[in-house]
């Protein structure tokens, strides 16, 4: 048996996990599966728009992994648009990691939650000059992996 993969860090959580093309009857849909931190790595390079190596360090894995990822992430995408094919987002093997925010103006800290929009604004006093801080990790979200099989090793 094979050593547990390594769990990728995300900082996103999908809240759309299901994705549609209209016109299509039910019965002759098919579908794509994509995991939350393939998702992960196309937000972090195809919107953030970050070398891949700051993404792959962001993910806490190595380069060629990340490579992996994306790659396969674009050719699913790309085959669901091409072939009218539905998308869902379910699974993988990934840590959540929330970030600390903090207003420049009235320096009230908090922590990201996965639902905030891209470019959070204060809840206190709603200005949207947000620092960030260090990451630090709130929860850990473990999917698909199967209780057997052990623990995966940590990033
Ligand atoms: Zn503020």
């Amino acid at each position: 048996m094979g050593r547990p993969p390594k769990c990728r860090r995300v900082e996103f959580l999908p809240q759309c996990t299901f994705f549609k093309p209209a016109g299509i009857p039910l019965w002759s849909l098919e579908e794509v599966s994509l995991t939350v931190e393939e998702v992960e790595a196309l937000r972090l390079k195809d919107m953030e728009g970050l070398e891949q190596e700051k993404c792959a360090e962001r993910m806490g894995i190595s380069r060629p992994t990340f490579q992996r990822i994306l790659t396969g992430a674009r050719q699913k995408v790309t085959q669901a648009l091409v072939e009218g094919k539905a998308i869902r987002v379910e699974g993988g093997n990934y840590e959540y990691v929330s970030r600390r925010l903090r207003c420049a103006k009235c320096r009230t800290e908090w922590d990201s939650q996965p639902t905030d929009p891209a470019d959070p604004s204060c809840p206190q006093c709603g200005g949207n000059e947000i620092a960030r801080m260090p990451r630090r990790r709130c929860q850990t979200r473990m999917k698909n992996w199967p209780e057997s099989q052990g623990t995966p090793e940590k990033a």
